[in-house]
């Protein structure tokens, strides 16, 4: 029997359920001391992992595994001296820790942006339990880019629906409807007030 494709350390043993009034936690980078500290109040939504080549992921891992928080419900608690943004021209700023390399958050600034007003983080930064799992793959065509073999895609979109993650190229479609809706309005072919 040979061992099931790795997608990622939190997932490939089956997803973890959320706790009933998940209140958040903290989440820690991975140097051995003087670590930053995130804090998160709240339970975490639209967690999945991904395939792209910008999110962070631990070494050897297929996927990263992101979740979204409202940017409010995010505090930095300790050494946020460490912290430096990965790549200043991305849409995203990711927060990396300058020592150990993690990425503690990333950050829309662009107002105007869909995403406006959410941050993503990585709960598996986190030791308290009970955060949402993942729920579906996104971009995940785009492990390729990654050095993923193509050969090997069919047997990689089988393993995450297996985990009961559907696999998309892009996000989920309502992460899609609510980009296409915040489009429309911003372009004047929807009203203003029109719900998604
Ligand atoms: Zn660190
Ligand atoms: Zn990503």
């Amino acid at each position: 029997m040979t061992n099931a494709l790795s997608i990622h350390p939190e997932v490939d043993q089956g997803l973890k359920p959320a706790a009933e009034n998940f209140a958040g936690g903290t989440l820690q980078c991975r140097c051995s001391g003087k670590k930053v500290t995130v804090s998160i109040s709240g339970q975490c939504m639209h967690n999945h992992v991904c395939g792209c080549t910008k999110c962070w992921k631990p070494s050897g891992a297929l996927f990263s595994q992101v979740a979204a928080v409202p940017r409010d419900k995010l505090s930095v608690t300790a050494n946020q001296d460490k912290l430096k943004v990965v790549d200043e021209s991305a849409t995203i700023k990711r927060h990396a820790c300058k020592e150990c390399g993690v990425h503690l958050y990333g950050r829309i600034e662009n107002k105007n942006h869909p995403l406006f007003g959410v941050d993503f983080i990585h709960t598996e930064l986190s030791r308290d339990r009970g955060w949402a799992p993942a729920g579906f793959a996104a971009f995940v065509s785009s492990v390729i880019e990654s050095g993923a073999d193509p050969a090997n895609m069919g047997a990689v979109r089988a393993r995450l629906k297996a985990l009961g993650l559907e696999p998309y190229d892009c996000l989920s479609p309502p992460l899609m409807d609510a980009i296409a809706t915040h489009a429309a309005k911003a372009s004047g072919k929807l009203s203003r007030t029109a719900n998604a």
